[in-house]
């Protein structure tokens, strides 16, 4: 097996909250694809926004309004660089994922007539789902759907035949959160742009794993949340091309998103702040642009790695245990293990894993249609993160072991 390149165990003691327990038991924390934990590089910086500099941005003349707008841009800056966006003002800060996407298909309501298509993949998210269905309702678009096979991974024969010139928009995850396959979506952006739509991707799931380089993928709109890669709960970005950002109308209005206000005429405000109508988490989005410093100097390589090396090493831990079942076992993922254990309920290996002191995820992962297309109610989801290590996934395998024998 390949060497890491990282030192985990120095890692894990940037982790406070790794060193707690759990119902007596030193917490194994395996529920990294819901939300990462915080290293004390990134606690720290929101301790001294708020010991330090906590003042509102874009309209003080004080100093603190100055300190504090200077490192909140310099937050945009850092996203910007990482995600390799051409134009600072293509971020938009949010409150994460799920309000980036509406943002989108709320903006899309005004672009879009009856009759129009819109294509959403079968891997999805309720948050990817439930905002294009609303907008469907609005303007009469008809919303179709990718179709998934038995290994988790989307039929592409399909895609392409449902593209056509009523295609309009287009929406895919990067990496899906419950059962960790990553799409081919260079190839889904491609083939939508030939007939003319546009596409969104929801990288939530892909960005604590795999650096996505907006301009190399052509990328129309790309959203995550800045909680499940090392940051604060609250806040994300959505990068949109500059084009299409102009084309969307506002979201929400309020202060910041203006130019000019009288009671005849309101003009609004160049990008981004069009977008980020109100006080925005000022204090999370400097704390998202220290998370990306943590992680980019680890190393996404690096990460990537080696928790490709625990994803196969939990991998075949798990399949010892008779009667276990992986769903998701497309040939590219990211370090998430959906599993059933023949004729028990997940929510049963979960709470007596939890009383071990694992956390993992059990139920549909948000992601109901991908539990119906497998006919179960749900799973036990272990998602493995650079901070976890062997150990931890021996102690799920002997945790599930124990599980079983008290439920059956
Ligand atoms: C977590 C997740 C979301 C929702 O993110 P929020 O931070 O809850 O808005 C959307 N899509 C995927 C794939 C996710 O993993």
């Amino acid at each position: 097996m390949e060497k890491t390149t990282l030192d985990i165990q120095k890692i894990r003691k940037d982790f406070p909250i790794l060193s707690r327990t759990v119902n007596g038991q030193p917490l194994v924390y395996l529920d990294n694809a819901a939300t990462s934990q915080t290293p004390k590089q990134v606690i720290d910086v929101i301790v001294d926004y708020y010991s330090g500099y906590n003042a509102n941005i874009h309209r003080g003349v004080h100093t603190l309004s100055q300190e504090a707008t200077d490192k909140y841009e310099g937050a945009r800056l850092k996203i910007q660089q990482h995600f390799n966006a051409k134009l600072s003002h293509e971020i938009i800060f949010t409150a994460g994922t799920t309000h980036g996407i509406n943002l989108v298909a709320n903006g899309f309501s005004s672009l879009l007539k009856k009759g129009d298509e819109i294509i959403v993949s079968a891997l999805e998210h309720h948050s990817n789902i439930v905002p294009w269905q609303m907008l469907c309702e609005r303007t009469g678009a008809i919303l179709k759907v990718i179709p998934m096979n038995l290994e988790g991974a989307l039929e592409m024969s399909e895609y392409h035949h449902l593209l056509s010139d009523k295609t309009k928009l287009v929406f895919c995850n990067h990496v899906s959160n419950a059962l960790g396959t990553v799409n081919p979506i260079k190839e889904i952006i491609s083939a939508a742009h030939k007939v003319g739509a546009a596409v969104l991707i929801d990288g939530a799931q892909a960005a604590p794993h795999i650096k996505a380089d907006v301009q190399a993928l052509d990328v129309d709109f790309y959203v995550v949340s800045a909680h499940k890669m090392c940051g604060p709960t609250g806040v994300g970005m959505l990068y949109g091309k500059e084009e299409w950002l102009q084309k969307l109308p506002p979201y929400q209005g309020g202060g910041e998103m203006i130019a000019e206000v009288t009671f005849a005429k309101t003009t609004y405000a160049d990008l981004p702040h069009k977008f980020e109508a109100g006080t925005p988490n000022i204090c999370g989005g400097i704390a998202f642009g220290a998370a990306l410093d943590y992680m980019n100097q680890l190393g996404f390589e690096a990460i990537a790695a080696y928790e490709n090396e625990l994803l196969e090493y939990a991998t075949e831990q798990l399949l010892t245990i008779d009667d276990l079942k992986i769903y998701g076992t497309a040939p590219k993922k990211t370090s998430v293990i959906s599993f059933n254990i023949k004729g028990i309920h997940p929510y049963d290996i979960g709470s007596i894993l939890d009383k071990l002191g694992i956390a993992v995820r059990t139920g549909h992962h948000c992601a109901q249609p991908i539990m119906d297309f497998y006919g179960i109610p749900g799973t036990v989801r272990a998602s493995l993160s650079f901070y976890n290590t062997k150990e931890e996934i021996d102690i799920l395998v002997a945790g599930v072991k124990r599980a079983i024998s008290m439920l059956s």
